[in-house]
Order: C-alpha cells, then sequence, then structure tokens
C-alpha cells in the first residue's frame, strides 16, 4: 500500500469517526497524524497527553470499529503522543515501530562495561535467528538496553525494509493483550506477534505477577522461536532474579545469550558524553566532559542530564562552558531536587556530626569549636537552601550578611586547598539532600 493509500484511509477514518460521534469530535482532530499502519495496527499520533487520555477514554472503540469497516482487517488502534516531525514522508515510518532516531549503533559507545552486549546485538541484527535466540540483556536502569534495542532494528530495517518487526515495551505487550481480550479479538493480535521477522521486547521484569499475560508470552515466545525468528528482550535484572517470573519463562529466556551491562568506566564516560555534546552540536573541552564523567557515574541518562543542565545554564545566561559554570549549574542540581531543604535541617545534620548542641551553632558564641561547624552550616545553607545571607545569619546567632559571606569564602576556599574538607561537605551534602530527596 503507498503512503498516499495510507493517509487517505486514515483521513476516512478521521471523517467518519467525528461524523458517527459529534460529542466527542474536536477541532484538533486536524492535527492527527498516522504514525504507524502495519496491517495488525494503526498508530495515530496526537498532539500532546491530553489528547492521547480524551482519545483513549473516548474515541477508542469509535475509531477501532470505523477502521476495522474501512480496512476490512481486524485493526486496533493506538493513540500516541506524535514526535515525529509532521512533514516526514510517510514512507520512512512505514512498516513496523517507531525508532528512536539518535539510538543507532553508530551512536553507541562501546567500553568494557557493554562489550558483549553491543557486539551480541550486532550479531543478532545481522542474522536473525540465527545466533543467540534469544537475545537477553540486562543492567540497572539508564545504562544503554533500550538504546541498543532500537539499534539492532534500524539495523535490521537498514538491511532488509521488507522485515517484520514488533518493538513495544513489555507494559504496551500486556496492554494490547487486555485490550485484545476485552474486544473479543485476540486472533489478530496473535498474527500481530506470531508471525513477526523480530519480536523485540523491552523492560519484561514487567511480566511479573501478570500470570495471563506470562501465558500469553510463553505461546508467542514459542511460536517465534519454533518459526526459526528472532527474540530479544531486555530486564533489570537476569531471568532467574525476576520476581514471580514462571519457571518455564525463565528456562526459555537463558537458552539463548544472557548478557548483563555494567555502569560505564570513567573513560568510557568520558566518550559518552564526548558523543552525546557531538550530537547535539555543542562545543566540549576534554576538562568539561571530564569533569561531568567524574560527576556522574551510575547512570548515563544523568549524564546526559547534566550536560544538558550545564548548557540550558551557558544559553540562559550567555556566558562560555567553562568548569566554573559547569560546576555551578551541577550544584544547582542539587538544589533543584532539594528544594524542600531549610536552615534547620542543615543545622541539625552539622551539629549531629561536630557533636556540638543546636543552641551553640545559633547562639552568639565565638570560640573556635563552634566557629567552624557555624561556617559549615552557612557555606551550605548558600549551597542548598535559596535564603540569602541576611536569612542565612539571622538563623546562626544574628549574624549580618557580610560575615556570612566570609564563612562561605573561607569555608570555599578551604575546600580547594584541602581534601580532607571537601570529602567533609561531600558527605554532610549527601546527608542533608539524602533524607529530603523527594
Ligand atoms: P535503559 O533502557 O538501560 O534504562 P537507555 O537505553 O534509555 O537506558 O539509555 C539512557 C540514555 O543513555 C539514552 O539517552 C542512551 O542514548 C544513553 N546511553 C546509554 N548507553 C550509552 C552508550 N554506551 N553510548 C551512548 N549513549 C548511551
Ligand atoms: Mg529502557
Amino acid at each position: 500500500m503507498s503512503a498516499r493509500e495510507v493517509e487517505s484511509i486514515f483521513a476516512e477514518i478521521v471523517e467518519r469517526a467525528r461524523a458517527s460521534d459529534p460529542t466527542n469530535a474536536r477541532r484538533w482532530f486536524d492535527e492527527l497524524r498516522v504514525v504507524r499502519f502495519d496491517g495488525g495496527s494503526i498508530g495515530i499520533g496526537c498532539p500532546d497527553e491530553a489528547s492521547v487520555r480524551f482519545l483513549d477514554q473516548n474515541c477508542r472503540a469509535n475509531f477501532t470499529r470505523i477502521a476495522q469497516q474501512i480496512t476490512g482487517h481486524l485493526v486496533t488502534v493506538d493513540f500516541l503522543i506524535s514526535t515525529g516531525d509532521p512533514r516526514r514522508p510517510i514512507e520512512a515510518m512505514l512498516p513496523g515501530p517507531a525508532l528512536h532516531a539518535d539510538y543507532t549503533f553508530d551512536n553507541f559507545v562501546v567500553g568494557p562495561s557493554n562489550r558483549l552486549a553491543h557486539a551480541s546485538c550486532v550479531a543478532v541484527s545481522q542474522s536473525l535467528g540465527a545466533t543467540y535466540n534469544p537475545l537477553f540483556l540486562y543492567g540497572n536502569a539508564g545504562l544503554g538496553k533500550t538504546h541498543l534495542l532500537h539499534a539492532v532494528c534500524h539495523e535490521i530495517r537498514h538491511r532488509s525494509g521488507m522485515a517484520s518487526i514488533q518493538l513495544l515495551s513489555c507494559e504496551e505487550f500486556v496492554n494490547r493483550f487486555i485490550r485484545a481480550i476485552e474486544q473479543g479479538n485476540i486472533s489478530s493480535f496473535h498474527s500481530q506477534f506470531r508471525t513477526v521477522d523480530a519480536l523485540v521486547i523491552d523492560d519484561i521484569q514487567f511480566l511479573r505477577e501478570r500470570e495471563q499475560s506470562q501465558e500469553e508470552f510463553f505461546h508467542t515466545f514459542n511460536a517465534i522461536y519454533n518459526n526459526g525468528r528472532q527474540i530479544i528482550l531486555s530486564a533489570d535484572s537476569p531471568p532467574a532474579e525476576i520476581p514471580s517470573l514462571e519457571d518455564r519463562l525463565v528456562s526459555r529466556f537463558n537458552w539463548g545469550l544472557v548478557a548483563r551491562i555494567d555502569p560505564p568506566s570513567y573513560e568510557t564516560r568520558v566518550a559518552i558524553v564526548q558523543k552525546k555534546a557531538h550530537l547535539r552540536g555543542l562545543q566540549v573541552t576534554d576538562e568539561i566532559s571530564e569533569y561531568i564523567a567524574k560527576q556522574v557515574q551510575a547512570n548515563i541518562r544523568e549524564l546526559e542530564g547534566a550536560l544538558t543542565t550545564i548548557y540550558a545554564l551557558a544559553t540562559t545566561t550567555h556566558e562560555p562552558v567553562t568548569i566554573e559554570l559547569a560546576q555551578r549549574a551541577l550544584e544547582g542540581q542539587i538544589r533543584l531536587a532539594t528544594r524542600h531543604i531549610s536552615v534547620m535541617d542543615i543545622i541539625e545534620v552539622v551539629a549531629k556530626h561536630f557533636d556540638v548542641r543546636l543552641t551553640d551553632l545559633q547562639s552568639k558564641r565565638r570560640s573556635q569549636s563552634i566557629t567552624v561547624p557555624r561556617q559549615i552550616c552557612m557555606y551550605l545553607a548558600r549551597l542548598l537552601t535559596k535564603h540569602s545571607l541576611e536569612e542565612i545569619g539571622g538563623h546562626l546567632g544574628g549574624r549580618d550578611h557580610t560575615t556570612v559571606m566570609h564563612a562561605c569564602a573561607k569555608i570555599d576556599e578551604e575546600k580547594q586547598s584541602d581534601p580532607k574538607m571537601q570529602a567533609l561537605l561531600a558527605e554532610l551534602t549527601k546527608q542533608i539532600t539524602q533524607t529530603f530527596l523527594i
């Protein structure tokens, strides 16, 4: 079917849906686009989340009925937020899933932590069903599982425009299954999933405690496997550690290759920051990428977030991206995450650490044993709260703003010259922020 035919069918569906249910017809229906049309289901791109919800709640049955009448097939209808460029030719979206344009093998940085996962994904995409089947990737959040799954699909599509691929989250699989039961068209559900060349399901741990879906997935798995087609799965833990997953699924998931993804090493993190910056056309010096890689260690999504924050700050303040600006931006991030911290929260943690009384910190006493903890309170209050210098001084024995400023500068200086002070501040910040992270 040509793109023009798809578009004219879709226009007719929308027109009839409007006419047959005028109460729920909306002007913004003009903005609906077809983003997927693969025989089994029609993906309708909507302008935003609110419109997706509206359509889901009020229009699904009507749209489905009309789509089935017009196409003559038992198609299902999915409403999605349309992120694509509406001018993009529809051929580019046919057939199969909408892939994230950036999630390709080219844009994936390979290091010791993900080498096996990456190599097995490449191997599988080059000969479906012939190497590792199933391929099972697991690792913590933000380590690149979804990226690799999309990269496999890009590669399959690149090699053969005809290959049929289903790529979806496990949650979507479960929802579509439930909907198929509700609407009594389970056979179209079967034909959508059991006949594909590659079934790629992200976050399969979502199957836990969903007995009926596990049963269905078991049969889906067998059908695809027995046809010699490819199955690729991702999860946050290895098969045997997914709670309440049926043994027969655990054993099947172990039939092929199970590849773990670990947190990236420092060198890999630096390379990832550079790759992401390059993708966005940002200039980053080695110093900045190394700084970010040192600050953010466990999660690549946060690594990207740090880069975004730094450039957002540079853009809004029209400042060049320097280390000093990067530091300010990332400290600002702490502040965002911890906006409920009060000066009292800080005083409590510091008092406990130095084993001094709260009232002493808040008094006018000037002995050395009190002065240093009090200055640290001021420094941290400046960093972690939005209070003014006066307000901070007010909480700490009624000092004026120059005293607070002086204290902050002094502690900052010590932090630069004394690793012990640096570690202490990091530890206190951790204690203070951890308790109040939202
Ligand atoms: P997961 O699915 O494991 O939670 P994602 O695939 O969503 O993680 O990855 C989070 C972000 O990190 C994505 O933007 C992805 O592009 C990026 N990312 C992860 N690993 C790499 C890598 N090795 N090279 C480049 N980008 C990566
Ligand atoms: Mg993911």
